[in-house]
């Protein structure tokens, strides 16, 4: 008997327990070479097989047109942060960074060795509860490219709906919501994430990069940096993660499976309809700050109305099975991440547990 928990961990996060069922089969001997995907050459014509099928997914999940590539990298979204202006803007360009929240801003601070960094706006006044309205973004015509993170784990605020931006190729770091619903790639200039949330293990970055953007020069780097040359070897520049491409390319079979984005926007906009209105329907008891038209679908932050009670909520939850809830250090409170691995069922156990907890704790 196996004994799984309703997890809202922020990431690394949960993932499809079909995916993690198969991925157990499969450990000892995958798909008939008596080895495990780990223990094989990611030049074998398995893994180049799979490799493709993971992309062929992908590209079918996402619509992704023809002259876009797909990359699977490594270093963590927090590596592109410095990579990509390493890779999109030269000497003396300056990039515009929509700053939303805490990777927002990480993103803004770590590419500033690499290119001049204009924030053309910024929630931080705010407390990042609500976005920096489209009409006061101070965007630069000359910039090499717009930068902005459409979900913000931490604060959680979510763009809904892809902002025009003119002629600047839209950067986007989706960590937090890729796959999350249907995407007009074509709006974008290169969208990247981190996998640990709804994709598979850590240490794999998922990117979708516009090809003419390969053809930018960029600054004089090693061939490592450049994603050109990652695009040109088909992400085998080095050894990938090939266990991470392997896991990914499970959660894009099961996405098809469960019907693709459409069907899992309607249940991740479900979902978080199902805990928002618990929490405004709580009469004060809980309270998510955030704009309402701002709400994050996939991290949904809320405070008890007594912080004294936080202690209780988090021992008590746990024992009811329901994984971390605890919110990030920075803002305290709780947070439930509701990817699309989270099924409706852990947010009906949660809701429940919160009605419960508000009766019994008055
Ligand atoms: N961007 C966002 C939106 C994130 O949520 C995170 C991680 N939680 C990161 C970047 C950093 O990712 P990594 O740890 O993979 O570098």
């Amino acid at each position: 008997h196996v004994s799984r928990v309703w997890n809202f961990s922020a990431g690394p996060a949960a993932l499809p327990q079909a995916v993690l069922e198969r991925a157990q089969r499969d450990m000892l001997d995958w798909n008939g070479s008596g080895a495990s995907v780990m223990e094989q050459s990611h030049r074998g014509k398995r893994f180049i097989a799979m490799a493709a099928q993971a992309e062929a997914d992908l590209r079918e999940l996402m619509q992704v047109p023809a002259d876009y590539a797909v990359l699977f990298l490594q270093g963590g979204a927090t590596q592109h942060f410095a990579q990509i202006p390493m890779n999109l803007a030269g000497e003396g360009d300056s990039a515009d960074y929509i700053v939303s929240g805490h990777w927002s801003a990480k993103a803004a601070s770590e590419a500033k060795p690499y290119v001049r960094v204009n924030v053309a706006a910024s929630g931080e006044a705010d407390d990042y509860l609500k976005l920096p309205p489209r009409d006061s973004w101070q965007l630069d015509p000359n910039a090499a490219y717009v930068h902005y993170t459409p979900n913000e784990t931490i604060h959680g605020v979510e763009f809904h709906g892809v902002p025009e931006v003119g002629a600047a190729p839209l950067v986007a770091d989706m960590s937090s919501n890729i796959l999350s619903e249907p995407l007009d790639v074509g709006r974008f200039g290169l969208i990247y994430a981190g996998a640990q949330k709804n994709i598979g293990p850590s240490g794999l970055v998922l990117m979708i990069i516009r090809r003419d953007l390969l053809q930018r020069a960029g600054r004089p780097m090693a061939r490592i940096f450049r994603y050109a040359e990652h695009a040109a070897a088909d992400s085998m520049l080095n050894t990938p993660n090939t266990w991470g491409w392997y896991v990914a390319g499970l959660t894009f079979e099961w996405l098809k499976a469960q019907g693709g984005l459409g069907a899992m926007a309607e249940r991740n906009r479900a979902k978080a309809e199902l805990l928002y209105r618990a929490i405004d329907g709580s009469g004060g008891y809980y309270r998510n700050p955030i704009e309402l038209s701002a709400r994050s679908r996939m991290n949904v932050r809320f405070t008890l109305h007594d912080a004294a009670l936080d202690a209780a909520f988090l021992q008590e939850s746990e024992a009811a099975g329901l994984l971390a809830l605890k919110g990030h250090k920075a803002l305290g409170g709780m947070r439930a991440s509701l990817y699309n691995a989270v099924p409706p069922e852990a947010v009906e156990a949660l809701v429940a547990f919160m009605r419960d907890f508000a009766q019994r704790h008055g």
